[in-house]
């Protein structure tokens, strides 16, 4: 069951970390409105300490002056330090065996002008020649006409090097068939050759049927996991999102310039007991569901809990965990990390998550999984690094626990021929 690790309290962070709070409320002194949380700038609510910026508005200016006699030096968004550390670096541009990536975004459906996320199949594939990489999950299938289209663009035309997913359209919930809808149509998908069912976190934040909120394990999707589960085809499930998002964006929360710089990724409004009810529902809906393959996105949705990640593999035989786009929090908890991988190597994918996809990402992937190389840059080139200020240190996995979480455990569940 979940439970909400509590932030640690560090002076530093609390006084550095002013500073995009500070230029968020900047903008909007600038822009002539009232500061408020910058949550409300993407219109998801949650009112937070910056009203009381409204009274300190006409003194600012030399309040800032002020600041800055009393903190000299640089602020904290121009921080960009160069490690003084003389250690061994292992650049690992191809994986040490043969890798397929079970979490990737090659569809449409999610760039701005629906494009596909992978432009160019050719370069792609060279990408995937460089890198050892033999296969790549599609996740983007989403039904019907545009399943075909993703169907066609790879998995027919490319045999062996691409394995599609679909999706399910939610708001069929709400017309008369309601779940037999939805079953109907993962099996029209499943013949269609789809090799799998994505689930996004839409199911437990955003989908509702007759004006009630669904989670993962709402009894009117009892029938749909269990239909997953007779055609044989796994369901990959990303539920809820980082426990920082489902904090206040304030100086305790260790991913506040990334919640600043993106305001609608915030679920503070949500609230973390909300993270705790998702977290619960997804657990339910893999043990009420012993007969369907369930794969729990980004290291079973709650990375920053690696023991409650193992048990829960622990406890369901039904339950893989990818480990795409998470390479960041693996690397801060590598001993951790490894401990869990090497307790279930059999239960583990590989995965990324780009969006779109980039050799130096994968770089940083297998670098992170085989090598011991310590404290490198989990987005080289980027600063701030996007998700914190944190550097990782590798889990130099050994060969054969490789072999398993890249290929083997995915080959298993997609009834892939080794
Ligand atoms: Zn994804």
């Amino acid at each position: 069951m979940f439970s909400a690790a509590r932030a640690h309290e560090h002076p530093a962070l609390r006084r550095v970390s002013l500073s995009p709070r500070i230029a968020a409320a900047n903008r909007w002194l600038r822009a002539g409105r009232l500061p408020c949380h910058p949550t409300q700038m993407a219109g998801v609510g949650n009112p937070g300490p910056y009203r009381r910026g409204a009274l300190l508005r006409p003194a600012l200016p030399a309040l800032r002056r002020l600041r800055r006699l009393a903190r000299p030096g640089p602020r904290l968004r121009a921080f960009d330090p160069a490690s003084t550390l003389e250690l061994p670096s292992h650049p690992t541009p191809a994986a040490a065996c043969p890798a397929i990536d079970a979490h990737t975004h090659l569809g449409r459906w999610l760039t701005p002008d629906s494009s596909w996320m992978a432009p160019d199949v050719g370069a792609l594939l060279a990408l995937m020649d460089a890198s050892n990489l033999v296969a790549l999950v599609n996740l983007d299938g989403r039904w019907g006409a545009e399943l075909d289209e993703n169907l066609q663009r790879y998995d027919h035309a490319h045999p062996d090097r691409f394995y599609t997913f679909c999706h399910l359209d939610w708001s069929l919930l709400d017309t008369t068939g309601g779940s037999g809808a939805l079953v109907q149509s993962l099996e029209r998908s499943a013949q269609q050759g789809a090799r799998g069912l994505k689930v996004w976190k839409d199911l437990g934040l955003s989908v509702t049927a007759g004006g009630r909120r669904i989670l993962p394990d709402d009894p009117a999707l009892h029938p749909v996991w269990e239909a997953a589960g007779s055609l044989g085809i796994p369901v990959l499930v990303h539920t809820a999102d980082p426990v920082a998002f489902f904090q206040p964006v304030g100086v305790r929360n260790e991913r506040v310039e990334e919640l600043t710089a993106h305001p609608s990724i915030s679920l503070a409004n949500e609230g973390v007991g909300m993270l705790g009810r998702l977290l619960d529902s997804f657990e339910a809906m893999v043990a009420n569901h012993p007969g369907t393959t369930f794969i729990g996105a980004h290291v079973g949705c709650h990375v920053e809990n690696l023991a409650a990640v193992s048990a829960l593999l622990d406890r369901y035989a039904n339950l893989y965990v990818d480990i795409s786009g998470r390479a960041p929090e693996l690397g801060r908890q590598p001993r951790a990390a490894a401990r869990l991988i090497a307790a279930h190597p059999d239960r583990v994918l590989f995965g990324t998550d780009q969006l779109p996809i980039r050799a130096d990402d994968y770089g940083v992937y297998f670098r992170l999984l085989e090598t011991d190389d310590e404290y490198f840059s989990y987005a080289p080139g980027r600063t701030p690094p996007p998700h914190g200020r944190w550097q990782i240190s590798g889990l130099a996995l050994d060969g054969a626990i490789l072999e398993q979480v890249y290929a083997t455990n995915a080959r298993r569940i997609l009834r892939i021929a080794p």
